[in-house]
């Protein structure tokens, strides 16, 4: 299955090979045609890594989105190049910093020094009934976080997680742990699709969930 692409999303040519690409201000050093769109890097991006491998979360190029984990904001700032309002959490001050950078460019750009495990910190901020909660915190307890923060999505919204098998566990199988956190994670969402995305992300899985009541 191809994603079907939503506005600002295209496929587009560097150096000779199709990649998807947004429009924004270079944040990574990846490269930008003419037209001003540049190229999302799927070994440095695990959303990137879900479109290229065919996942299709169903982005509509206006869609509201709270993700947690930005760091330096590699991943959040193709995010808001497409996106709508963009609420993106970190709690390290030192990405953040960069973040703020990568805000300057991205008028639709929030950045929050939060911790995604505290959800209450930044209900102030963030507005709730959001499209597209996106995930990508790589630390213990994944799911914990993801259920934490769907009481900021629509009904009709969607999870979008990356999931790091080894931060939750060195020594067991990934597929023992992602089969756990799966577990985890039906106690507030019903798993719509699942994804390995080792092609560009080691012991990673990919999963589109929507919320339940
Ligand atoms: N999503 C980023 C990208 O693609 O550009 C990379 C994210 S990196 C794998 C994981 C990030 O999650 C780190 O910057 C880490 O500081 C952050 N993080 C981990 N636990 C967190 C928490 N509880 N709250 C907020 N951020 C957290």
């Amino acid at each position: 299955m191809t994603a079907d692409l939503p506005p600002g999303i295209e496929r587009r040519r560097f150096d000779g090979r199709e990649r998807f690409a947004t429009r924004g201000e270079p944040v990574y050093g990846e490269p930008q045609d003419d037209a001003g769109w540049r190229a999302w890097d799927a070994g440095r991006s695990k959303l990137g890594a879900v479109l290229e491998l065919g996942m299709d979360p169903g982005f509509d190029g206006e869609d509201s989105v709270l993700y947690l984990g930005a760091a330096s904001g590699t991943t959040v700032s193709h995010v808001a190049d497409f996106a709508g309002p963009t609420y993106a959490v970190e709690f390290a001050p030192r990405p953040t910093r960069d973040l703020l950078g990568v805000a300057d460019s991205r008028p639709n750009l929030f950045p929050l020094l939060k911790d995604a495990r505290a959800p209450e910190t930044y209900a102030h901020v963030v507005e709730a009934g959001l499209d597209y909660l996106v995930q990508d915190v790589a630390t213990r307890g994944q799911a914990t976080v993801a259920l934490r923060n769907r009481r900021f999505l629509a009904p009709d919204g969607r999870l979008v997680a990356a999931v790091k098998a080894r931060s939750e566990d060195v020594l067991t199988d990934p597929d023992d742990v992602f089969a756990d956190v799966l577990d985890e994670l039906r106690e507030g969402y019903a798993i719509v699709e699942t994804r390995r995305l080792d092609r560009f992300h080691d012991d990673h899985l990919a999963v589109v969930a929507e919320p339940q009541a």
